[in-house]
């Protein structure tokens, strides 16, 4: 069952940034998908858009087959307790004013769901339930390392008992050490909760451990999408081939287009707006099409598709 489907979602900033640009995408209840694009590439501000914490420019958005775009801020505030954002800093998105029982608390007290004594013993619950002591209700975020307040955080997004947790950079913050565990903790909570994850990083090897899933994204749009099974095995976009040039395969045969690598960056190449995003760092990139013509998203083979001139169906094997 498909839990989320975004149309064609466009968010344009001051008249001419187009952070989001025609991003269409479908989530499977139970699944982990993965959002996978550098700092820049617009996926925040999707992640932003979905719950409407900011409003898109255009587009649609279905959550559970419901369309959320015309829906009233009074009838949006079901459809937030269902989507919870997780966000990447522990250290700044926590108010060290706050307890952990206030913090953790904070979103049954807001929607009217519980207090007092029934508030308590239901922190107490999450606490335990994300691996930390329920004896320190009581103690301020900066008594916690950094794993331990992503795991505060963690709490607060699911006390609610959401269907779908947007993870948005959850461990780029932590000590590598504590990443892990963070993400092993994730992938028990779904099991438990029975959660869909939008997991959002620029780090190919969590989308590897963790997904099912993957869309990479450029400058607002997905250039490439499928099956972390299918992508990790025989990228199509030369954006995602340059990616995972340091990722060995196990059986590097299977890549159709030989690997890439990237010398510019996002910043010092800019796009000027015309023709394929990606050509002022494409090593392959054609004079002509790729520099007149925006290539588009298409099918190059089940549980994949890339947008990129140079990909042709018959390219891949199925
Ligand atoms: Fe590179 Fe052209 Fe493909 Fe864009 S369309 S990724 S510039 S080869």
């Amino acid at each position: 069952m498909t839990i989320l489907e975004l149309r064609n979602l466009t968010k344009v900033f001051g008249g001419r940034v187009r952070a989001v640009d025609d991003v269409s995408l479908t989530i499977e209840a139970g699944a982990t998908f993965g959002l996978l694009g550098e700092s820049g590439s617009g996926k925040s501000t999707l992640a932003r858009l979905i719950p409407r914490l900011i409003e898109p420019t255009s587009g649609e958005i279905f959550f559970e087959g419901k369309p959320l775009q015309n829906l009233r801020e009074r009838d949006l505030r079901p459809v937030r307790e269902q989507i919870q954002i997780v966000f990447q800093n522990p250290f700044s998105s926590l108010n060290p004013r706050m307890t952990v029982r206030e913090l953790i608390g904070e979103p049954l007290y807001i929607h009217k769901r519980a207090s007092g004594a029934a508030l308590d013993e239901q922190v107490r619950e999450m606490m335990r339930l994300v691996g930390l002591n329920p004896e320190h209700t009581n103690r301020f975020p900066h008594e916690f390392s950094g794993g331990q307040r992503q795991r505060i955080g963690i709490a607060r997004a699911i006390i609610l008992r959401p269907k779908l947790l947007i993870l948005d950079e959850p461990t780029s913050a932590l000590d590598v050490s504590v990443q892990a565990q963070v993400l092993n903790l994730l992938i028990d909570l779904q099991r438990t909760l029975h959660l869909t994850y939008l997991l959002i990083t620029h780090d190919l090897s969590v989308v590897r451990y963790m997904c099912d899933d993957v869309a990479l994204m450029y400058l607002g749009s997905i250039v490439e999408q499928g099956t972390v099974q299918r992508i990790f095995r025989q990228p199509a976009h030369p954006y995602t081939q340059a990616l995972l040039r340091d990722i060995p395969s196990t059986d590097p045969d299977q890549r159709m287009l030989e690997s890439v690598s990237l010398e510019a960056d996002i910043v010092s190449a800019p796009w000027n707006g015309q023709g394929c995003r990606f050509s002022p760092r494409c090593p392959v990139a054609q004079i002509g099409e790729c520099k007149t013509v925006e290539p588009a998203l298409v099918e190059v083979t089940t549980g994949q598709r890339a947008a990129c001139h140079l990909v042709k169906p018959h390219l891949v094997t199925p």
